[in-house]
């Protein structure tokens, strides 16, 4: 199945799911964004209040600063596909638990396999877990790892980064090296740097009545 067709079944089947407690009190999942062919993939922790309403990620302060980021390594946010650990808000942006990753993880292993990136970006400690738990995100910032097969970059969260005024250097400098890393990654999975067509997935995750419109 082509890609851009998996990540629509995906955002289907996200958009109506009830698999954890985070469901009960979302207003709009946010299933995740980007052109289905992105060779960097962005992993964020959860959808926070104004993602919850728009149902679309990083579109409050912190996704603001996410765009000046991309910035700093020559990209634009519809370069990059950008996706979350959970798809629902948690109430007050407490921390996901154990058992809500667990459940959401299928639908991110099935954006992370229909997309293949070259790079994957985890933002903040949360994701970072995911494939590398219990390390410290001090150390190892910024610093690329080759992880079951996929090169991996974790990354401090923007929220983090624009709270603690200290966090700012090192996360513009790790955003910089982006761009050499990306390229360390095509060479070392033998990708040659093409000019790619985009295919884009629907920027909106749409209401649970709408879907049948897909
Ligand atoms: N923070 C996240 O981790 N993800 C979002 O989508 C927005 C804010
Ligand atoms: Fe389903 Fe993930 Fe939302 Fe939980 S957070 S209800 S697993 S989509």
């Amino acid at each position: 199945m082509p890609a851009v067709e998996t990540l629509e079944r995906i955002a289907r089947e996200i958009s109506v799911c009830t698999k954890c407690a985070l469901h009960e009190s979302r207003k709009k999942a946010v299933t995740g964004e980007g052109p289905a062919d992105a060779e960097i993939m962005f992993i964020g922790e959860g959808p926070g209040f104004h993602e919850n309403e728009q149902g679309r990620p990083f579109v409050g302060a912190s996704g603001k600063f996410l765009d000046q980021l991309l910035a700093q390594a020559g990209l634009e946010r519809s370069d990059v596909f950008i996706a979350n650990v959970v798809k629902c808000r948690p109430p007050a942006n407490r921390d996901p638990q154990p058992e809500e990753l667990l459940a959401c993880n299928e639908y991110l292993e099935g954006q992370i396999n229909a997309i293949n990136p070259s790079i994957i970006v985890t933002l903040g400690r949360i994701s970072m877990g995911k494939y590398v738990p219990g390390a410290k995100i001090t150390s190892i910032h910024g610093q690329m790892q080759k992880i079951d097969g996929k090169f991996v970059i974790p990354m401090y969260h923007p929220a983090a980064a624009l709270h603690q005024p200290a966090l700012r250097p090192a996360i513009l400098a790790d955003f910089a090296k982006l761009p050499e890393q990306l390229n360390e990654a095509r060479t070392a999975l033998g990708r040659p740097i093409i000019e790619k067509k985009k295919i884009t997935v629907p920027q909106k995750s749409e209401k649970p009545q709408q879907l049948s419109l897909f």
